[in-house]
């Protein structure tokens, strides 16, 4: 039996159906609107399009557009300054340094200069803290858009056996840590994994994130088991994912397409994360001017991620096809 093809556009119009609304009623609330800052550097015709792509659907829903684009000449400290004044800047809710920089920028040291309140790509190391120890913060967009579409589709993961292949900081090492904050028994593979196609084989679900065009085959899928698949490869100008589609579809229950399944999720959660990030610092600023006591920034970012909750969970009540 083939399995059923998770429609990744159609939730991720409904998460951005869900912010707009959202967002608008904060603005009413507060008289103030969201604002993303996406800063790209260089002229990297990728990231342009990536960049470009956020901006758009940012406005779309109504959150303010801070563009920041610097030269691909631009010094360590040229970046850095313009990280702080976004950092500083009350009209930016969330920041986004597209990565990659160009060669002589350390990525990570001006990562992790980002406000964790305005990281709203989880990358920072105090994101990444957070996310390890359970404590509210920004979570990564791409396995924050994961862990949607398998609540959209209501995939039990409670106790259940889930594989990430692909162990990189901006997928499979955030997603392992959002499934295990929901009960999952969970199995990293990387490229040294032995035997990879028997460890898959043990999954409920099956997650793909490696940059490698069709490693994953119908050996490493357990009949029935829920498949979704990451990776964005190009092949003679087509789009393919890292798992084998057609031949995978036939053993799967339900499984991502690509494009079509986690690409448009990403941004969405980006959108989701901006308003959070916003909610999040609204609620400190208001605390701290009445009477800040201990745990200001705990109880800010805990009611923003229940706002966040109650967002994701209207996504999963929503219509899942
Ligand atoms: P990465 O290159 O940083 O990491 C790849 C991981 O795969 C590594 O941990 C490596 O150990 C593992 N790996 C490599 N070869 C392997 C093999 N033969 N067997 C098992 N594991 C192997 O990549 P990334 O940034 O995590 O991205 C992974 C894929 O996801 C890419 O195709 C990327 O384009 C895609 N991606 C998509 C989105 C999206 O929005 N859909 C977002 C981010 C990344």
């Amino acid at each position: 039996m083939a399995a059923r093809v998770i429609d990744g556009k159609a939730v991720a119009e409904r998460v951005r159906a869900r912010v707009a609304e959202d967002l608008e009623r904060f603005v009413e609330r507060t008289g103030r609107r969201p604002g993303l800052a996406t800063i790209l550097v260089g002229d990297d015709p990728a990231s342009a399009v990536y960049v470009a792509s956020k901006r758009r659907q940012c406005v779309a829903v109504g959150i303010a557009d801070h563009h920041r684009h610097l030269d691909a000449s631009a010094t360590q400290e040229e970046v850095a300054a313009v990280i702080d004044e976004c950092n500083a800047n009350p009209e930016v809710s969330g920041i986004l340094l597209q990565l990659p920089l160009p060669k002589g920028l350390n990525a990570s040291a001006l990562t992790a200069r980002i406000k964790p309140d305005k990281d709203v790509d989880g990358l920072t190391p105090v994101s990444v803290g957070r996310l390890w120890q359970r404590a509210a913060g920004l979570r990564p967009c791409t396995p924050l858009g994961v862990i949607a579409l398998l609540d959209a589709y209501e995939v039990p993961l409670s106790g259940a056996e889930v594989v990430v292949v692909g162990r990189s900081e901006l997928v499979g090492r955030p997603l392992a840590g959002l499934l295990l904050a929901r009960d999952a028994t969970v199995t990293l593979c990387h490229s040294r994994t032995r035997q990879l196609p028997a460890v898959c084989a043990r999954a409920d679900v099956l997650i793909a994130a490696v940059g490698v065009p069709r490693l994953i085959g119908p050996a490493h899928v357990k009949p029935g088991a829920t498949v979704i698949d990451v990776g964005i490869n190009r092949i003679d100008g087509k789009l393919v994912g890292d798992v084998d589609f057609e031949e995978v579809a036939k053993r799967a229950g339900l499984i991502t397409p690509v494009p079509g399944g986690v690409g448009p999720m990403t941004i969405a959660m980006l959108l989701a994360n901006t308003l959070a990030a916003a909610q999040l610092q609204e609620e400190a600023e208001s605390v701290a001017a009445g009477s800040a006591g201990e745990g200001v920034q705990e109880r800010a970012l805990s009611n923003a991620l229940t706002d966040a909750k109650r967002m994701s969970e209207a996504v999963a009540t929503g219509e899942s096809g």
